[in-house]
């Protein structure tokens, strides 16, 4: 059926009288038919991705460019006076991720699908998502962000499996999504979900509710608050919940495909993601057992099974679940637990690669390792990290196990969606190969010279900036000023990612201009971020970062040079606005801790130049792009590494020795400040640097202001600034996630 004829059937009008509303949902049955009409994937053997999180953002758009329909789409529609934009903006947004990682799983479904992988999502559907991040006050406040409506991309399936936990049974029902390839393939992602939530339990305006009443809220929110022992054994039922349901679905896979479970290794393989999902690991072993397979082999034919992806080296990220927690949540998986324990304990007398430690606490991670085929990084420093350092005693232990597969992004979300104006400049110079082989991009690099391809890459970053300027204006009311520089930093909010590092640049600036030392172009400085809701330090930088920009708004001898926005809520949908309109884009974690980024990849693609430090990615961009390319400062990964060996960093020395610094620093609890924020806050935050700064923030301070100043200041030639964008573009496509799943193909799945 197409479009006029859904609409006339559902409303039994035509296009043009329907409401944008009623042509979404038009839109959201056409989408779906013809997904579910593609043929899906096949092989033999079968992956199943699994993940605590698929942040996958809006659909419809994405749907229609992949199914290659979405020009016809827009014509019919403005044939009959409409805007797909418009219609755009009635979908609401999933919140099924937090962050990086979770992005990640949504880009690396698209790319199975393009590249006509045999492979799923396994998940859970949470209904509230994250949560919706409002200021107020300056401060961050969460609520619930309700997404699914009566109708929406979930599918209903007849599939359900009781879930068992200690002394309660909950079931499991399975809704699909279909992930749309681009060209005519699809798959699906698996998203499971207990039929007894009650949404009304959560109280007030807020994201609080009983964290023990598991049948009514066990996938309310991802990553409910877990500051208290309720809120950590929560967590622990969602993943088993999660796994437990993904096990039985993958066995029943096999089986159904007519082959035996001692083969299980031959037909399917399970891509971990994070430790959230390890309990697939013992599950696995105790479904098998089950079924009659003895526990040696069932032990053997599980970690010929599943793989693990490492995302992080920050201890507190590494889960360690207290043995309590899990005899309480899982009993029937203790049994397993220690027996997996008791085998590496006889092999090794390393302690340190023992499941269980002396505290009694099971390290997630080390199950992974010891029990499954591959652990790889996510780019090629974190990877070495992890063998040299983080992991290096599993590394000798396993040294084949180990591999890089460096993070990517779908160019077909990330350029095609978001950036239709630069796709298509792009096919004009180098013609439409690039949407299927990204590599094809590095073609750009023969217009280096070429002053009207100069010129016309400025042209569009122009017009993306206005666009975000009409949009930001529209949905928050904030103004930009469109001729000023963008310097963009969009991530969640962590202090080893260092906005507070950018929030004292900006400090350092508005005393420039204070002091009538004026930037040559207005400087525009734009953040978004979440905190996590019980991180009191990540919501003191927030608060930090819009007193700063209620401030300068306030101020006439700064405000027409310098700006300061947060944007509220940040997620896929503004990330997708945000990035086209950047010129700088700020990539500076602590070198080591940020294992690969992945927004620095999608600003890239879009013609930014990013300001960074050698971490994660950057270090691969680096080297593609050459230094004229990019921005980099800071101590190197090694060097920080030393420091925390040595346990030789003492913030205070950077502080009382420069008096930039300083000056910096001590606004913070200025009175200026002071007047428009919470002391306790601003107090709490200046503490902490001065007497902590954990992540180093004034160890490179200073050579970030230099750089920065640098960037800034090669920012006035535009001729020159549009070479370096155009060389960003032209070596982007080696961070495409279809070269990252190819990989994964070729070196861990073997599909
Ligand atoms: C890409 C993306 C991220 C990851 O950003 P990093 O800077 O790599 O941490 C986080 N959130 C959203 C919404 C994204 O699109």
């Amino acid at each position: 059926m197409n479009l006029a004829e859904i609409v006339t059937a559902r409303y039994g009008k035509s296009i043009r009288d329907c409401t944008n509303q009623e042509l979404y949902y038009a839109l959201l049955e056409m989408t779906k038919r013809m997904a579910g009409e593609k043929v899906s994937n096949q092989g033999k053997r079968k992956l199943y991705y699994i993940s605590a999180e698929f942040l996958i953002g809006k659909l419809l758009s994405n749907n229609l460019i992949n199914l290659g329909i979405y020009d016809d789409v827009e014509k019919l529609l403005s044939e009959n006076g409409k805007q797909l934009s418009e219609i755009e903006t009635i979908e609401p947004e999933p919140s099924l991720g937090n962050g990086g990682l979770g992005r990640l799983a949504a880009c690396f479904l698209d790319s199975i699908a393009t590249l006509g992988l045999n492979g799923d999502g396994i998940g859970l559907n949470y209904h509230y998502g994250l949560f919706k991040q409002v200021f107020r006050d300056n401060l961050q406040q969460e609520t619930p962000n309700p997404w699914m409506e009566k109708e929406s991309w979930l599918t209903k399936t007849d599939t359900v499996y009781p879930i068992s936990f200690g002394g309660f049974t909950l079931n499991s029902r399975m809704y699909d999504i279909d992930v749309t390839g681009y060209g005519n393939r699809t798959t699906k992602l698996h998203l499971f979900d207990v039929e007894t939530i009650d949404e009304s339990i959560v109280e007030g305006e807020g994201i609080d509710f009983d964290k023990e009443d598991l049948a009514k809220n066990l996938t309310l929110f991802l990553y409910p608050d877990d500051s208290d022992e309720k809120g950590q054994i929560l967590r622990i039922y969602q993943q088993y919940f999660m796994v437990s349901s993904g096990a039985r679905l993958i066995l029943d896979e096999v089986l159904q495909r007519g082959h035996s479970l001692h083969e299980l290794y031959r037909y399917a393989t399970i891509q971990i993601n994070d430790t959230h999902p390890t309990m697939v690991i013992p599950e696995l072993i105790r479904l098998l057992m089950e079924r009659g397979i003895l526990m040696d082999e069932a032990i053997d034919i599980v970690s010929k099974t599943c793989a693990y992806t490492n995302h992080t080296i920050l201890a507190e990220a590494l889960e360690k679940w207290p043995v309590r927690y899990l005899k309480k949540a899982v009993p029937q998986l203790m049994p397993i637990i220690y027996e997996l324990n008791n085998r590496v304990m006889k092999r090794y007398r390393d302690e340190s690669v023992y499941i269980i430690d002396d505290e009694n606490r099971v390290h997630m991670a080390h199950i992974d390792i010891h029990y499954g085929y591959s652990v790889n990084g996510v780019a090629y420093l974190h990877t070495e990290i992890l063998k040299n350092s983080e992991l290096h005693n599993f590394y000798r232990i396993y040294p084949e196990k180990f591999n890089n597969k460096t993070n990517g992004i779908t160019f077909r979300r990330w350029l095609l969606h978001c950036n239709p104006r630069l796709a298509s400049l792009i096919e004009e110079l180098i013609g439409p190969g690039f949407k299927k082989d990204a590599m094809e991009l590095e073609k750009l690099a023969a217009y280096a010279d070429n002053d009207m391809v100069l010129n016309r890459l400025l042209g569009v970053k122009i017009a993306c900036k206005e666009e975000l300027k009409d949009y930001l204006e529209r949905t928050q009311g904030i103004a930009l000023n469109g001729d000023s520089i963008f310097d963009i930093q969009i991530k969640r909010l962590h202090e080893y990612k260092r906005q507070q590092m950018n929030a004292l640049y900006v400090i350092h600036k508005y005393f420039e201009i204070k002091s009538g030392v004026k930037p040559s172009t207005p400087i525009t400085v734009i953040f978004g971020a979440k905190a996590a809701p019980a991180y009191v330090i990540a919501k003191d930088i927030i608060h930090l970062i819009l007193c700063l920009q209620q401030l300068i708004d306030q101020d006439p001898d700064v405000s027409p040079y310098l700006k300061v926005v947060m944007v509220e809520n940040y997620n896929v949908t503004l990330a997708e606005k945000l990035i086209p309109a950047a010129d700088i884009h700020e990539q500076i974690s602590l070198a080591s801790k940020e294992a690969s980024g992945t927004s620095n990849m999608k600003f890239m693609l879009n013609g930014a130049v990013a300001l960074g430090t050698m971490d994660g990615a950057n270090v691969e961009i680096a080297d593609l792009v050459g230094q004229d390319n990019i921005y980099i400062f800071g101590e190197s990964s090694d060097d920080v590494i030393q420091h925390y060996e040595k346990a030789d960093y003492v913030s205070k020395d950077f502080y009382e020795n420069d008096p930039q610094i300083r000056r910096a620093v001590d606004f913070i609890v200025s009175d200026t400040l002071l007047t428009l924020g919470q002391e306790e806050c601003l107090r709490r935050l200046y503490k902490e640097l001065l007497s902590k700064d954990w992540f180093m923030t004034l160890l490179d301070l200073k050579s970030y202001i230099e750089e920065k100043e640098k960037a800034l200041k090669e920012y006035e030639n535009r001729r020159e600034w549009a070479k370096k964008m155009l060389a960003n573009i032209s070596k982007a496509g080696f961070f495409s996630s279809d070269r990252t799943i190819a990989q994964y193909n070729s070196e861990v799945w073997k599909l």
